[in-house]
């Protein structure tokens, strides 16, 4: 679980390093799946009730090619600042972007929340393969990245169309 227990944060600067199931994040998450461990590295610091987390959390992705429709792997990982203020409601600090809320009776801070928040905006609306994925055929259907077919293509260059995709 992608939790820390408030009883393993010391006063003053540590380190420490977190993994959780890619299940945990996947609520809401279409187009692809995530693989495990969600992976989050951080350095603490403690000041009383006061906890800021600082580091960098990743997850590889494994995401449908938008032109070839082959699966490819990508690695979604972004830095993460959160401020969590031990004792104060939740739901007060909901709202604000950077500070989790934690119950005074709490015994952990769920990141759960916030890393999905961070990792799955990463993810591109229209995901390549790759920058000059040529896509299918839109004749024959054959992957033009893996071999050429027999179609004719009336004497021009199927790359222009992948470029034509973009613009
Ligand atoms: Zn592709
Ligand atoms: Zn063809």
């Amino acid at each position: 679980m992608l939790r820390i227990f408030l009883d393993k944060i010391e006063e003053g600067d540590s380190h420490i390093d977190l993994t959780g199931e890619a299940a945990d994040l996947t609520s809401g998450f279409e187009g692809g799946y995530l693989v495990s461990p969600v992976r989050a590295s951080l350095e603490v610091t403690r000041t009383g009730s006061e906890i800021l987390l600082r580091g960098h959390v990743a997850v590889e992705a494994v995401l449908e090619c938008a032109r070839c429709l082959d699966e490819f792997v990508i690695e979604l990982e972004s830095p993460i600042e959160v401020v969590c203020v031990i004792g104060s409601n939740p739901s007060d600090l909901a709202e604000i972007q950077g500070f989790i809320g934690v119950e005074a009776a709490a015994d952990y801070i769920d990141l759960t929340d916030e890393i999905r928040d961070l990792l799955l905006v990463l993810i591109p609306l229209k995901p390549l393969c790759r920058a000059d994925c040529l896509g299918l055929c839109p004749k024959c259907g054959t992957n033009l990245n893996k071999g050429s077919c027999s179609c004719s293509r009336d004497d021009h260059d199927s790359r222009w169309d992948a470029l034509k995709r973009l613009i």
